[in-house]
């Protein structure tokens, strides 16, 4: 059976660029793929462990490619947007990864030319690992991968990517860019925030010693701790981009816990008591 995709390029060789090569090799989803990461350390790994190729320009790397997989940071989208436009092959598709959609899209489509297909994308899966190492074939299954795709979006292209991400074990939904915002704002992009404040707290305290923390955390702080060591380019660029929506959730955010801090100063143990009998409510509805 010939691979659903013959040529494919990805740009950006971290985490999830390699977990995709290694996912589509395993399933036989791509003929070739081609690499292009800007350090010749991370060319050499790749092309060790997942790429049939590497270049040195992302330009190259997208000649002749099918399908095109933006795997940078959200902020150096628009860069190499405009680095490959002139060189994507017409029908190709291209699609993203970023955690953010709206800044993604204002970013690339501007470059996309006529009769290349843009279907921005972001799989729910990830890891507190990054780089062209830490990449393997199950990141993806049984995760969400939200596509975004652009109004006036032709129905073959779009079907043709959902069947290679269902391929590689994601289940596919489609979503408006603004609304995917929030709701990450709201189930990712926000508690990572928490987490790293909580973990700056924990640094920045005098009385308590940083071996206490580390021998002494339980399960809450030890999954503060894992969510805070992930990759700060990728994060600053997630809070930078997704402003608006960030902005939005930890207004509320601060509003809740100055009413629990408010609670537990009165001593206030019925408030307490339902507003955790409510958040209980809510997890065991997710389980
Ligand atoms: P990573 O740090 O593992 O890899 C990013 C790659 O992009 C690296 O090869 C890096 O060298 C390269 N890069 C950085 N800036 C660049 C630039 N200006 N030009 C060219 N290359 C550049 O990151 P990752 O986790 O694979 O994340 C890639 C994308 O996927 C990001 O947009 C991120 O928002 C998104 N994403 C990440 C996760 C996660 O949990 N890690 C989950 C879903 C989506």
């Amino acid at each position: 059976m010939s691979p659903a995709f013959p040529r494919v390029a990805l740009i950006g060789l971290g985490l999830i660029a390699s977990s995709m090569a290694h996912a589509m090799r395993a399933k036989g989803l791509a003929g070739e793929i081609t690499g292009y990461a800007r350090s010749t350390d991370t060319r050499a790994i790749a092309r060790d462990l997942f790429c049939d190729r590497v270049t040195e320009t992302a330009a190259e790397a997208v000649r002749d490619a099918d399908l095109v997989v933006l795997a940078v940071p959200v902020g150096a989208m628009g860069g190499i947007a405009a680095e490959i436009a002139p060189h994507l092959k017409p029908g190709a598709i291209v699609t993203d990864v970023g955690s953010v959609k709206q800044a993604v899209i204002e970013a690339v489509s501007p470059h996309i030319p006529e009769g290349v297909h843009f279907i921005p994308g972001h799989p729910l899966a990830g890891t507190e690992y990054s780089g062209p190492r830490s990449g393997f074939a199950t990141l993806f299954e049984n995760r969400w991968w939200l596509l975004t795709p652009l109004e006036g979006q032709t129905p073959e292209p779009l079907a043709r990517l959902r069947a290679l991400l269902e391929a590689i074990g994601a289940n596919v939904d489609e979503m408006d860019a603004r609304r995917h915002d929030l709701v990450l704002a709201v189930v990712s992009h926000t508690p990572h925030l928490i987490a790293y404040t909580m973990v700056g707290v924990a640094d920045h305290l005098r009385r308590v010693t940083q071996e206490e923390v580390i021998k002494y955390s339980a399960s809450g702080f030890r999954d503060f701790t894992r969510i805070a060591a992930s990759d700060p380019t990728m994060w600053r660029d997630v809070f930078l981009t997704n402003k608006d929506a960030v902005l939005d959730i930890l207004g509320r955010f601060t509003e809740e816990l100055f009413m629990l801090q408010r609670e537990i100063r009165m001593g206030d143990g019925e408030q307490l008591h339902a507003y955790f009998t409510r958040t209980r409510a809510i997890r065991r509805g997710i389980i």
